[in-house]
């Protein structure tokens, strides 16, 4: 957005001047006219709808009354003070209600006028209060005048105090707008705007300060989300199709033996058709000379280890090496048990590295490795060490990818010349429009199918007073040669306290399930990785009924027996780590079951996620209401990203529009992947202002 008249300072506009624009500066960041027209407003009033005063009931959205005050008082001292007043109308009566400013609105509240009052209702012992309204006189005449939604902006209290309010600022935006010489030009093409049935932007900008009606205000808004959405899009897009034009990576076209060999003799079961149509898809990448950067979700239990190890058997048979990386010990460990048995069925030489690999041990396998007589290398961010060389690495899988930063991806293969192919996999389903941006230069694969003869697990919620009866219920299933998984929040930073917390939870359960009859594996943060190894094995060898633990089992971990996951202080996990843990059962063709144990009080939105628990175990519905209930900002690394600093549009609501931009985005970029058609010529200035302009922000 750049014209002469947009790039006017703020102080130049009627209505402002020199010490408004020092606070619109400051306090709103607003520089420029075209700084003013990005300030949107962040709802909108309907003055012709008014509620009457005995309708009021409890709302999440704002409410209009219009009366007149009956009285008002200073109440409670301290933090606790406070300025109520009482709300009349021919209906009844309510009560408004300030904690703070109360000085300022005092001075406002007159016996004598009628007043036009916007709040939230809230219930409180039977009766409603607004808290915190906006309260001002109410003048039939303008409003009559008016007739038109009004916009409601984001100010600070600083600025309100010195009376810049939303009426001030609308009609700064108000004359910015209609004044003949504003004028925004279009940077998208005409097809584009038919296609996705969008008004100008002049228009968007228009409507969006001064609207007529709630028309207009939902087709501005439409545009304006589409120009954000865009524009993100544009972006990743642009990365990713560079990153594809630029970057070479080792070409691996032969499907060879060892390959043939396990899939035709060794399958220790059929794979499923997502594991079939996601091995096509990596094999398609890695043959193209491109470097592979792609994101394989599957949700838990869908049978990632499989993909795995085929995809690095794509780099063996090309004569390349294969590394293999998880976030934790054990998991390295498990991996490591579990393609040690495969490699041995067709020949090949597997090893373990971790942080705890004894040094002697650890100089063999590197020198083997750099030999190249290890083919597939498994670990944890050991890994990563500068001490680490391979003879040719050709293939990094990283499992449970939310745990590595891109910069530790990164530094794997920054010792190469030709980068290997990287196949990042996850369980923590992430919802469709979040990988769209904050995983957007990666290209994603989905296993969307679970192995055949699952039943889904049984998820219960159970408070904390009815725990005999789960011990129960445990016990019936330990009778029948099942095994229990007992888990614990993490409650303190520190060890030590959470490990008492875990003893005087084991003192509990030993009163139910007691020596010698019973066995229990006790797994927490104190344990050295050997030790936690050592339980680990009892667990999966049936020594042990049950497992308790701190969340170290979180990940990944595949005891298929164990039948009964039993979530202590439910309420205190978010949903996605509790889908995750229910995920260590529900591993055989039996029947398993999940139970959420919680204290009696619960948050509302503690209960909507026990709720989710029990009705779905759809990891992707799971992904998308967690989003929902958090934030997108709350997703694992997503904050750190800052693609998601949009100003109006919400990636969890917006779903549908962001589909779309992704969709322009690729097309726009495939047909043009420079932007050099006189058609995108527009778009690409605009791109290229867009980038400048946060750097002019920053610098000034
Ligand atoms: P995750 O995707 O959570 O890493 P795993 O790879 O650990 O899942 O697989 C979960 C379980 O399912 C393992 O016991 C594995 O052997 C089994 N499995 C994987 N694929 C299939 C399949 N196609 N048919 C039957 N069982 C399978
Ligand atoms: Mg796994």
């Amino acid at each position: 957005m750049q014209n002469d008249f947009l790039d006017t300072a703020i102080e130049f506009v009627k209505g402002v001047g020199p010490a408004r624009a020092e606070l619109l500066k400051k306090e709103l960041g607003v520089f420029s006219i075209a700084d003013m027209l990005n300030h949107f407003p962040f709802r909108f009033e309907d003055r012709r709808s008014i509620t009457k005063i005995e309708k009021v009931k409890q709302t999440e959205t704002y409410i209009q009354l219009i009366g007149k005050i009956q009285d008002f008082a200073d109440e409670g001292v301290g933090k606790g003070k406070r300025l109520k007043a009482w709300l009349y109308d021919d209906t009844g009566t309510i009560e408004l209600v300030w904690f703070q400013g109360a000085q300022w609105v005092k001075k406002k509240l007159n016996r004598e006028q009628v007043f036009f009052v916007c709040g939230k209702a809230q219930e409180f012992r039977g009766f409603y209060n607004l808290p915190h309204p906006e309260i001002e006189v109410f003048d039939p005449e303008t409003i009559k005048k008016e007739q038109r939604i009004k916009p409601i902006y984001a100010l600070t209290e600083l600025i309100k105090k010195r009376g810049l309010d939303s009426k001030a600022l609308s009609q700064i935006t108000f004359a910015i707008v209609h004044d003949p010489r504003f004028s925004i030009e279009e940077y998208l093409s005409a097809s584009i705007l038919t296609e996705n049935n969008l008004i100008p932007n002049k228009e968007a900008y228009i409507k969006i300060h001064s609207p007529s009606s709630l028309d207009d205000v939902n087709h501005a808004l439409r545009r304006l989300k589409f120009n954000e959405l865009l524009d993100l899009q544009m972006k990743i897009v642009q990365r990713k199709t560079q990153h594809k034009l630029e970057v070479k990576g080792v070409v691996l076209d032969e499907i060879a033996t060892k390959f043939n060999t396990f899939y035709s003799e060794h399958l220790p079961f059929p794979l499923t058709e997502a594991q079939k149509r996601v091995l096509r898809e990596i094999r398609m990448d890695v043959k193209t000379g491109k470097q592979m950067n792609r994101l394989l979700q599957g949700d838990v239990g869908s049978g990632k280890t499989m993909v795995a190890w085929f995809t690095m058997l794509m780099a063996i048979d090309n004569g390349y090496q294969a590394c293999l990386m998880a976030p934790t010990e054990i998991l390295a460990q498990q991996h490591a048990e579990t393609i040690t048995e495969y490699a041995a069925l067709v020949g090949l030489k597997v090893a373990l590295h971790t942080g705890s690999t004894k040094t002697k041990q650890k100089r063999t396998v590197l020198a083997d490795l750099e030999a190249g007589n290890i083919d597939i290398i498994i670990g944890t961010h050991a890994l990563i060490e500068d001490t680490v060389n391979f003879k040719n690495l050709g293939m990094v899988v990283i499992d449970e990818q939310h745990r590595f930063g891109v910069e530790q991806r990164a530094k794997l293969w920054a010792k190469y010349k030709l980068p290997p192919h990287v196949l990042v996999m996850t369980a923590t389903p992430i919802p469709r429009t979040l990988a769209m941006t904050v995983y957007g230069d990666l290209d994603v694969s989905v296993i969307d199918e679970m192995p055949p003869g699952r039943i889904p697990t049984k998820t219960v919620h159970k408070f904390k007073k009815h725990f005999t009866e789960v011990a129960l219920f445990a016990e019936e299933q330990i009778k029948q040669g099942k095994q229990v998984y007992i888990v614990y929040p993490l409650i303190h930073e520190s060890d030590k306290l959470d490990y008492q917390d875990l003893m005087s939870a084991y003192d509990d359960v030993v009163r139910y399930f007691p020596l010698p009859k019973y066995h229990i594996s006790l797994m927490h943060g104190k344990l050295k990785p050997a030790e936690k190894e050592a339980e680990m094995q009892r667990f999966k060898e049936g020594k042990t009924q049950i497992m308790m633990a701190t969340t170290v089992i979180e990940v990944g971990v595949n005891v298929p027996n164990a039948t009964v996951m039993i979530i202590e202080n439910a309420e205190r996990f978010g949903l996605s780590q509790l889908h995750q843990l229910r995920g260590r059962v529900g591993r055989s063709s039996a029947q398993a079951y999940c139970i959420l144990i919680s204290g009696n009080k619960l948050s509302k939105t503690a209960r909507q996620r026990l709720q989710a628990m029990e009705k779905t175990t759809d990891g992707f519905e799971i992904a998308a209401l967690d989003m929902k209930l958090r934030g997108p900002g709350e997703i694992d690394g997503t904050k750190q990203s800052g693609l998601l600093d949009l100003k109006l549009s919400d990636i969890a609501k917006d779903d549908q529009l962001l589909y779309q931009c992704r969709a322009v985005a690729e097309k726009l970029l495939k047909e043009d992947p420079k932007l050099e058609l006189p058609v995108n010529r527009a778009l690409k200035l605009h791109l290229q202002q867009q980038s400048k302009g946060k750097v002019w922000r920053r610098i000034s």
